[in-house]
C-alpha cells in the first residue's frame, strides 16, 4: 500500500516549535512534506500574494521555505511544486488558540482552508496557550495524530474542514475530544500608538478581545474544561438563514 502522505504548514514559520513538534509526530503515519513561510505571518488570514513572486528555497529535503503567505504555501504546494498530491493537509501547531473569531484572521486555519479549497481533507491544530507562551505542544501533536488517523476513515463533506484547539496542559491531563461550534469574542483592545524616532505616529494592532460567547457547546468552553476542541468549519459564509428576510428587503428596493 503507498505510504500516506502529508503536507505540513503553518503561520508561525518553518522553524517554529510547533510545526517541528506537528511534523516529528505524523512521521508516524506516513511521509510528510512540510511547506511553510520563511517567517511569522500570524494574521495572514487567507491572503495570497499577487503583487510579487514568491521564493521558495529548500531547506532540507521536504522541508520548503517560502517567502509567503500561509495560503500561498498550500496554494504553490499543490498547483505546481510538488509532483505528487498528497493525501491531507495539517496546518499547526499554532502556538496559541484559534477560536471563535480567531478564525477569520488566522493564517493556520487559511492553510487548512486553502487545502480544502484545493480538494483536501483539512485539519487546522492550535494550542490555546495562555499570553503566548506555549509549553504543551507534544500534546497537540498527539491529538493531530489520533485526529488525522480518524479523519482518513471520515466522510466529510467536501466543503469542510476541521479546526481543533488542544489545551496547554499535560497529556494525562486533557480528559478528552469534544465537537464545538465556534464561540465568539468581545471587540479587540483599542491600537497601541507609539511614537518613532522622528517623532511619526504608529501603531500595533491590539489583543484579541476576551470571551463573549463561550456557551456549553463552544470552543472556549471545552478548551476552558480541558478538552480538546474539534469544530467542523465550512467555506461558505453565506448566512443561509437570512436569505429570506433579505431577499424581501431586496424586493421593496425601487429599480436603478
Ligand atoms: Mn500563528
Amino acid at each position: 500500500m503507498q505510504a500516506l502522505r502529508i503536507l505540513i504548514s503553518n503561520d508561525d514559520g518553518i522553524f517554529a516549535p510547533g510545526i517541528q513538534a506537528l511534523t516529528t509526530a505524523l512521521q508516524a503515519l506516513g511521509e510528510v512534506t512540510v511547506i511553510a513561510p520563511d517567517r511569522n505571518r500570524s494574521g495572514a488570514s487567507n491572503s495570497l500574494t499577487l503583487s510579487q513572486p514568491i521564493r521558495v528555497h529548500e531547506v532540507a529535503p521536504g522541508r520548503y521555505a517560502v517567502s509567503g503567505t500561509p495560503a500561498d504555501c498550500v496554494h504553490l504546494a499543490l498547483r505546481g511544486l510538488l509532483d505528487f498530491q498528497p493525501d491531507i493537509v495539517v496546518s499547526g501547531i499554532n502556538d496559541s488558540a484559534n477560536m471563535g473569531d480567531d478564525t477569520l484572521y488566522s493564517g493556520t486555519v487559511a492553510a487548512a482552508m486553502e487545502g480544502r479549497n484545493l480538494g483536501l481533507p483539512a485539519v487546522a491544530i492550535s494550542l490555546a496557550s495562555a499570553d503566548h507562551n506555549p509549553q504543551h505542544f507534544e500534546t497537540a501533536a498527539h491529538a493531530a495524530v489520533m485526529v488525522v488517523r480518524r479523519l482518513l476513515h471520515a466522510q466529510l463533506p467536501s466543503d469542510t474542514l476541521l479546526n481543533v484547539n488542544v489545551p496547554d496542559l499535560p497529556l494525562a491531563l486533557v480528559k478528552g475530544f469534544r465537537c464545538t461550534r465556534l464561540g465568539m469574542r468581545h471587540p479587540g483592545a483599542p491600537a497601541i500608538k507609539q511614537f518613532d524616532p522622528r517623532g511619526k505616529a504608529m501603531y500595533w494592532i491590539g489583543p484579541a478581545g476576551d470571551e463573549a460567547d463561550a456557551g456549553p457547546d463552544t470552543d472556549f468552553h471545552a478548551v476552558r474544561a480541558g478538552l480538546v476542541s474539534i469544530t467542523p468549519i465550512t467555506m461558505d459564509l453565506t448566512r443561509h438563514s437570512s436569505l429570506q428576510t433579505v431577499a424581501d428587503w431586496v424586493a421593496t428596493l425601487s429599480s436603478l
